[in-house]
């Protein structure tokens, strides 16, 4: 028997209908590209996604399309976003922090027909123009006043290009299940991988990232996503916000310390949220000026780790409570975050802490479990550590154009990352699972070594990386780069970590390096580290 309940599609372009209809004036305040503040609202972001949504049919795009977006968070890419959605057509968020050869892949691969661009993009791509063939025509995320001369095909202002709409217009409706957004997962081995989310998925996500425990974001809140929304959707924000009437200050292409800053300031923003490296800048940045941070009441930080001073600092300098929040581009990317329940709400000071380094628990909508390598669940005892696997509402099925299987039996995806889950269901990533070093069947924790390695005085940075064994198969080697003008032997290194873990999970040996290899977005290069080292012989490899 079916439920007598009405068929209301969960379609995204509906969460700009809400914010219209229930928080018309609430302020969307963005830096513009051209540089000054700009302010509109929801009402008004509305009306001109509808002009978009003309404009774009009248163009030819139709359901399936694809189109992608090179831009900074600003309101012309929120409009752009809700347009697109409104016709059953795609938004493709194209990372402008890739190789620009990685970004032709991944627009030939997508086969985007349009691309929103901001002017700040425009040099590299007529350089590479020729390399984006699927591309009809690029609209500038400019008015004609702004408008340079440019060689893009058929390139056309995008005040220009909406003004020529009067908006007089319907969104179209189709199946919940259908492609929404589109985002490719940056591998640093294999090709990019696309994550094709849907609209039902979409909006169960924000549903989801608005609940209490997660972000917990209201209509009183000042919202400023500092995460760009090419980065997995700005964590959900640009359509959590609207869904909750909170409103939205979008930073533009200015990510450094005083411009946020300053927006966090003269825009009274509650709640922001972006990677640890946002946060480094913004802090140093108060600590030379002396500023402080009164309006702001949580901030979220994720991506990568956030460290512990870190989350300190906002908390009992700033008055600013953190969570620390973990997720991937798989998953929309929300998987856990770190509020806190009633098991450790009374927590302070270092034991708080303790708890907030890990990544916190999963909403509803997310289901978690730990495995070894063979899918056997391990316990939630907080020690034990395992593959990281999820299933979800806005979890990935499959990638785009690829039949490959990535989901176990049980319809869980292995996230790559190792973690323990405690007790109360609270998730602490140990490591990716390509770099756990298997050590006699067991497993060593790179990134607790990595950490513990760090705290010597002397340590400026440490990578471990496991190198191969005759008698345990993999042994750690810890990599390290000294201070500037520091000296120290291995001996040194090595005394320093004993007694602080495990003593089978003690390096082997300790190698000496100028300069540890990064990936774009900042992360260990293990795999050239491995490739470095993948002849080397530890002293212990003879015994
Ligand atoms: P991406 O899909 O580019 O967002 O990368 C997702 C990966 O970033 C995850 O699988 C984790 O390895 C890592 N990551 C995300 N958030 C955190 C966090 N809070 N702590 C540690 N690693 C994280």
């Amino acid at each position: 028997m079916q439920g007598l309940m009405q068929d209301w599609p969960l379609l995204c372009h509906r969460i700009i209908d809400h914010a219209a209809a229930q928080h018309a004036d609430r302020p969307v305040i963005s830096r513009s590209i051209e540089g000054p503040i700009h302010t509109t609202n929801y009402a008004e972001v509305r009306r001109r996604a509808l002009k978009v949504a003309q404009r774009l049919d009248r163009d030819g795009i139709k359901l399936g399309d694809r189109v992608a977006t090179l831009a900074w968070n600003t309101w012309r890419h929120l409009e752009v976003w809700y347009g697109i959605l409104g016709i059953g057509a795609i938004y493709h968020t194209v990372n402008p922090r890739l190789f620009p050869e990685q970004i032709c892949w991944i627009v030939n691969h997508a086969e985007d027909r349009m691309m929103f661009v901001d002017l700040t993009f425009l040099p590299i791509l007529e350089k590479h123009a020729a390399g984006l063939k699927s591309i009809e025509r690029f609209v500038i995320l400019t008015d004609a006043a702004h408008m340079p001369q440019t060689t893009l095909k058929n390139a056309v202002a995008y005040e220009e290009w909406i003004g020529e709409a009067d908006g007089d217009f319907a969104w179209k409706s189709f199946d919940e299940n259908t492609a929404a957004g589109m985002c490719y997962t940056s591998g640093t081995t294999d090709n990019p991988k696309g994550v094709l989310y849907s609209h039902r998925s979409n909006v169960l996500h924000s549903m989801m990232a608005g609940m209490p425990d997660a972000m917990g974001v209201s209509s009183c809140d000042v919202v400023l996503p500092v995460v760009p929304m090419f980065h997995a959707n700005c964590w959900g924000l640009a359509l959590t916000s609207p869904m909750l009437g909170a409103s939205l200050v979008m930073p533009g292409a200015r990510l450094d310390g005083p411009a946020i800053y300053e927006l966090l300031d003269t825009c009274k923003v509650t709640f922001t949220a972006a990677v640890p490296t946002v946060w480094l800048m913004l802090l140093a940045d108060l600590e030379k000026t002396g500023a402080k941070l009164p309006h702001l009441r949580r901030v979220v930080i994720g991506g990568s780790a956030s460290p512990r001073a870190m989350t300190q600092t906002f908390q009992e300098k700033y008055n600013v409570d953190v969570i620390h929040a973990w997720g991937m581009t798989e998953m929309s990317p929300l998987g856990s975050l770190c509020s806190m329940k009633p098991e450790y709400a009374a927590l302070a000071g270092e034991a708080r802490l303790d708890v907030q380094m890990k990544q916190g628990h999963a909403p509803f909508g997310v289901e978690m479990k730990i495995t070894d390598d063979s899918n056997r669940p391990l316990p939630w005892d907080g020690k034990t550590f395992g593959r990281l696997k999820v299933r979800g509402a806005s979890v990935a099925r499959r990638y785009f154009k690829d039949d490959t299987e990535i989901l176990d039996p049980d319809g869980f995806f292995d996230t790559g990352d190792v973690a323990t889950m405690d007790p109360h269901g609270y998730m602490q990533i140990t490591d990716r699972s390509k770099d756990v070093i298997k050590s006699g069947g067991e497993w060593i924790s790179s990134i607790d070594l990595e950490n513990l390695a760090v705290g010597h005085p002397k340590v400026a940075e440490a990578a471990v990386i496991g190198v191969r064994h005759p008698k345990w198969d993999e042994r750690p080697l810890l990599v390290v780069v000294l201070k500037k003008d520091q000296q120290a032997s291995r001996e040194e290194i090595l005394d320093f970590m004993q007694g602080k873990i495990a003593k089978w999970w003690m390096p082997d040996d300790v190698a000496f390096v100028a300069e540890i290899p990064h990936t774009a977005t900042g992360k260990i290069l293990k795999t050239e580290l491995r490739e470095r080292f993948k002849d080397y012989r530890l002293p212990t490899a003879a015994a």
